[in-house]
């Protein structure tokens, strides 16, 4: 039996295990003990399965598989960050990168192949939408990196890679149960963030669901206008829906909803913008994290100035909205979310190339 015709086993939860188990007249902890295998020990194949009988085993092997995406691409960033170009079962191409930092390391997932949000300053969205990534397919990223990888430090997973997570939410959520279970792999619900363009009734739903990561939120304007011109979702899920959803948002004791601000020199870095920010986000939990644009030549916007970074910082900090300054990561591998996948494939959907791109970024919820 090929591997195309065998089930893969990444991307089951315990309860599927151990129905797997029982369907094949084993008692329900041998599932679990697949589970642990599985997203614990980071095993790859059934060999290493030493504490199932071996009868079992071959059983297994006959009908399942565990795989990850296949590593195709890796591209070094001189500051140690690390991105992924992977190849999915259906020869689908996503990007996933790694940030080492001192005492941490951060994992940048896609939620989706491609993308149908469109926003303007985004390679991804070049892509247009192939299909949604299953649970495994997003556990599978994060478990290829670690087994490339080893880390040892601290793992922070944010889903801020290709796609928009809230397009995807149950598989999303699948993916995020599967990271953050303690007897699996074990990453910290509080070191998992979901990040979305603003997808508006995604986000109460989201904010239902009892087993729930930190969320943030990619704003990157201060008027309805400006955000528009950025992100045409904003047609859909105007800025003023989006935060009424942001004030209805059940905040947990002490968490803060993100804000994702990319800022760009003469469009959105004005102290006018911070002005009109900070009265945005009155009312709200939040906290801002200001990302100057890391743009190629080719592309026609600049970062702002460090001092404009700073008096923009300045604006909101006198208005009690702690704001933090982000610096992407990889700035010289393609920084952009999309941009790797994009040069693998033939042609892009869209002829204008966006005016900047989607930042990777260290965000205070991967500190
Ligand atoms: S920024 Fe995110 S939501 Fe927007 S097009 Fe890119 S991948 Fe999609």
């Amino acid at each position: 039996m090929g591997s195309n015709s065998r089930r893969n086993l990444v991307g089951m939860d315990r309860r599927e295990l151990e129905q797997l188990a029982a369907e094949r007249g084993q008692p329900a902890y041998r599932g679990r003990q697949i589970y642990t295998a599985i997203y614990a020990r980071g095993a790859r194949s059934f060999d290493e399965l030493t504490d199932l009988p071996g009868s079992f085993r071959e059983a297994l092997a006959q009908h399942y598989i565990i795989a990850y995406p296949e590593i195709k691409g890796r591209i070094a960033s001189r500051d140690g960050s690390l991105r992924y170009l992977l190849s999915l079962e259906d020869g689908a191409r996503v990007e996933t990168v790694y940030m080492p930092e001192d005492n941490r390391a951060t994992l940048c997932l896609s939620s989706q192949a491609g993308c149908a949000v469109d926003c303007r300053f985004c390679f991804t969205a070049l892509l247009g939408l192939e299909r949604n990534l299953t649970p495994g397919e997003m556990a599978g990223q994060a478990l290829a990196v670690i087994a490339d990888q080893h880390p040892k430090s601290r793992l922070n997973v944010v889903l801020m890679g290709m796609g928009e997570p809230l397009l995807n939410l149950k598989a999303v959520m699948k993916a995020v149960r599967l990271l953050a279970d303690p007897r699996g792999m074990g990453i910290s619900l509080r070191r998992i963030t979901v990040s979305t363009a603003g997808i508006v009734p995604k986000i109460a739903e989201f904010g239902r669901e009892a087993v729930r990561p930190k969320l943030a939120i990619s704003l990157n304007a201060s008027t309805e206008e400006q955000r528009t011109a950025l992100m045409p979702i904003n047609r859909k899920y105007s800025l003023q829906q989006l935060l009424k959803a942001c004030r209805a948002y059940p905040l947990r004791p002490r968490e803060r909803l993100t804000f994702e601000y990319v800022m760009m020199e003469g469009i959105n870095d004005s102290d006018d913008d911070a002005a009109r920010v900070a009265d945005l986000l009155c009312g709200i939990r939040a906290k801002v994290n200001l990302i100057p644009y890391n743009g190629g030549p080719a592309l026609p916007y600049r970062p702002p100035s460090l001092d404009r970074v700073l008096a923009f910082q300045k604006v909101l900090s006198d208005k009690e909205i702690p704001a933090f300054i982000r610096i992407s990561r990889g700035q010289d591998i393609m920084a952009a979310c999309g941009q790797l996948r994009l040069a693998s494939s033939a042609e892009p959907n869209r002829q204008t190339l966006p005016t900047t791109p989607q930042q990777c970024v260290a965000t205070p919820e991967c500190q």
